[in-house]
């Protein structure tokens, strides 16, 4: 049998078992060695009768000693069978398999595990495992046994046995693809073993040994393969060494408010990294409405005063839009030249642009994805920034990157992530971080709410209307669909217009054409419009002062990071703000989800608590940023691991940054493998 036979070739895979296994993305024989154990049973004690614990899983060896019973018990079916050893004897009972009773025949040994309760004057084990003891090896019992994640009704004993005819069958075919002198360096156990003793432990200790080394070499896959990429990015050659000049200090003692300590600081930083002469390789975090936009543009400004063009990619035309608003108003009074490039420019008109910006008469680029797709090409281009990055693939930096001739760069994002993602995704970016939040901003307040309040929240919004502030109402669908309850924007905006009869009311979706879009975004900018009904193409960055009430129907629907990007939409200005989310969920979770929006008004925090309740795979895993998915490293918990890693993985690169030399050969396959064709989406 070979690593890459399918699954099928197993003993007692069927089509259905088969289809099973596919559901859970497993198809060849690697991909079951690398399906996991999510936990391990300790049956390595067994006991006699007399030994057993109640309340508690024991593990015993016992005769059937009379023939099983079926009773019947309300609905369901009782399948009661007696059994003993030479201590003394109980029941092993059964709900709803009345089948059992004609496969447990008297004076047959078998090995049980289960919890053992005393229920009506008898001892009872509860829906116990049990496997055949008659001399064979056996696999469920008297070791440590490993316990698989959710399986789509596949039984642990059949993924057990699979996982373990899988490991016999292939046992020598591990080729160890880590390099010796990283396994020698940072005590790594070999491959086979590792595999093994992770499904099968021989004992505690050698699945610690053997996580180790599988903890490790998921990290280092993905580590070296990251790394190999950003090398391509990465320049650490010469690159511009701008001049300080006065004016951005004009500027800023000119700017409509004063900037706040953490963004002199943050400017600083970007400051001293331009003039020098080695590349800005700079990452800036704030927290939704911190202020990036500003600093951003003032690296634009000092990049144009020292003649070389900027350009700032964003990740929706909406915002695109709204950023080159914001640069013609604050260099209202320069004479920069500012284009803006999006998919929605007329043919005659992005010829036009691409000509000057070509010919350098364009000083700073603002646009969305387009900058990438078409075929622009700057004169002299010295600054390169990308907003909202965690919403671009590596690749569209890098293709950003390579239109200058090694352009300084700088990323932003609101998007907090685990320490140890960010070391692994920006290990080699430098990271500037804006922990201040512009004075005067108040608290948004936040209401969790059910259906049967919206009268009342109507009411409100009125209220807020009537002040002159706007409204964002968001909905999670666009038009009507088969699932109950859920709110769409078209169908909630006919229905809404009626309540609000004397405001204005429009929607916006991502479906609409990007010319509607904007217009109806530069519509509620100008507080044309009152309330704008919507799905989350408004979530980032979005920036209107005047709006003041944020209501989120189906408020269950959205992860918590994505509700706080969405709430992040008010509280702009100087008005008190509110948002309420609406929901009937009874779920517990997302009370307490719930809970935590109305508590904290603290990006990380929220982040943290998403984490908690919903798990790292489902919302700050790599998935996210579009990495492959870890099967066995936690992002929280092996941060020790992670340094090693990223020690060996720099050590290994500079020894061999092509990997081609033997011995890394296969290190290489590995990686490619690992990381596919992916890489293109990966948000670095
Ligand atoms: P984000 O960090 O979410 O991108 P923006 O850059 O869009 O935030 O800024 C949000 C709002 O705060 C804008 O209206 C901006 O003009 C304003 N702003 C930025 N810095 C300050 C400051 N220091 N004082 C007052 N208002 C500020
Ligand atoms: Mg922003």
């Amino acid at each position: 049998m070979n690593l890459s036979d399918s699954v099928k070739e197993l003993k007692g895979v069927g089509e259905q078992t088969l289809k099973k296994l596919n559901r859970l993305d497993i198809y060849t024989i690697e991909d079951l060695l690398y399906h996991f154990p999510r936990d391990y049973e300790d049956r390595s004690e067994i006991k006699k009768i007399e030994e057993i614990t109640f309340n508690e899983i024991n593990t015993i060896i016992a005769q059937v000693s009379a023939l099983p019973q079926n009773i019947k018990k309300g609905n369901l079916i009782l399948t009661k069978v007696r059994i003993k050893d030479e201590t003394g004897s109980i029941f092993a009972v059964w709900y709803g398999q009345p089948y059992l009773k004609k496969h447990f025949k008297p004076n047959d040994s078998y090995i049980f595990t289960g919890k053992v309760l005393y229920k009506y004057g008898e001892i009872q084990m509860e829906s116990p495992e049990y496997e055949l003891n008659n001399g064979k090896e056996v696999l469920s019992f008297g070791r440590i046994i490993p316990v698989y994640p959710s399986t789509y009704k596949l039984s642990q004993k059949l993924i057990r046995q699979m996982i373990y005819q899988a490991i016999k069958e292939t046992k020598n075919q591990l080729t160890e693809f880590l390099p010796k002198w990283i396994r020698k360096k940072y005590q790594l156990a070999d491959y086979n073993y590792s595999m093994l003793n992770i499904h099968f432990p021989q004992s505690r200790e050698s699945f610690f040994i053997a996580r180790r080394r599988l903890v490790f070499e998921e990290l280092f896959l993905l580590q070296t393969g990251l790394l190999r990429i950003k090398n391509k990015i990465k320049n650490n050659k010469k690159a511009i060494k701008f001049e300080d000049v006065e004016e951005v200090n004009d500027l800023i003692r000119h700017l409509p408010f004063e900037l706040t300590q953490a963004q002199l600081r943050v400017i600083n930083e970007i400051k001293k990294d331009m003039l020098s002469d080695r590349s800005m390789n700079r990452l800036v975090q704030g927290d939704v409405g911190s202020g990036k936009t500003i600093i951003a543009a003032l690296a634009l400004y000092m990049a144009v005063k020292n003649n070389y063009q900027g350009v700032m990619m964003a990740p929706t035309e909406v915002l695109a839009n709204q950023h080159y608003q914001s640069l013609l108003s604050l260099f209202e009074k320069e004479n920069i030249n500012i284009g803006l490039l999006t998919g929605s420019l007329t043919k005659k008109n992005k010829e036009l642009l691409l000509k000057e910006i070509e010919e350098g008469r364009i000083d700073i680029v603002i646009g969305t994805h387009a900058l990438i797709q078409e075929k622009v090409a700057f004169k002299s281009l010295g600054l390169v920034i990308t907003d909202e990055q965690h919403r671009f693939g590596v690749e569209q930096r890098r293709l950003l990157f390579e239109k200058g001739k090694n352009p300084d760069v700088l990323v932003m994002t609101a998007t907090p992530i685990p320490r140890t993602l960010a070391l692994i995704l920006y290990g080699d970016l430098d990271i500037s971080i804006i922990d201040e939040l512009p004075p005067g901003r108040q608290k948004v307040d936040t209401y969790c709410v059910n259906t049967s309040y919206r009268e009342r929240i109507y009411r409100f919004i009125k209220k807020e209307l009537a002040s002159g502030r706007q409204a964002y109402v968001i909905c999670p669908a666009v038009e009507e669909s088969d699932i109950e309850g859920l709110q769409s924007v078209i169908q909630y905006t006919e229905q809404i217009k009626k309540v609000f009869n004397e405001y204005k009311v429009c929607f916006l979706h991502g479906k609409m054409k990007a010319k509607e879009k904007q217009e109806i975004m530069e519509a509620f900018q100008k507080g044309e419009i009152d309330l704008l009904v919507s799905t989350t193409v408004i979530e980032v960055g979005v920036n209107v002062p005047n709006a003041s009430i944020m209501l989120i129907e189906n408020a269950e629907r959205f992860g918590l990071s994505q509700l706080h990007q969405l709430r992040g939409r008010v509280g702009r200005g100087k008005h008190k703000s509110y948002c309420i989310l609406v929901t009937d969920s009874d779920n517990k979770i997302t009370k307490e989800r719930m809970k935590v929006m109305t508590k904290s008004n603290n990006g990380f925090e929220i982040s943290e608590t998403d984490l908690l309740l919903r798990g790292p795979g489902e919302f700050f895993g790599t998935r996210q940023h579009g990495l492959p998915d870890l099967k066995i490293a936690n992002l929280y918990k092996d941060m020790d691991i992670l340094k090693e890693v990223q020690e060996a993985s720099k050590e290994l690169l500079s020894l061999d940054p092509d990997l081609k030399a033997e011995e890394h050969y296969l290190l290489k396959e590995k990686i490619n493998k690992f990381f596919e064709e992916k890489t293109k989406n990966i948000s670095l």
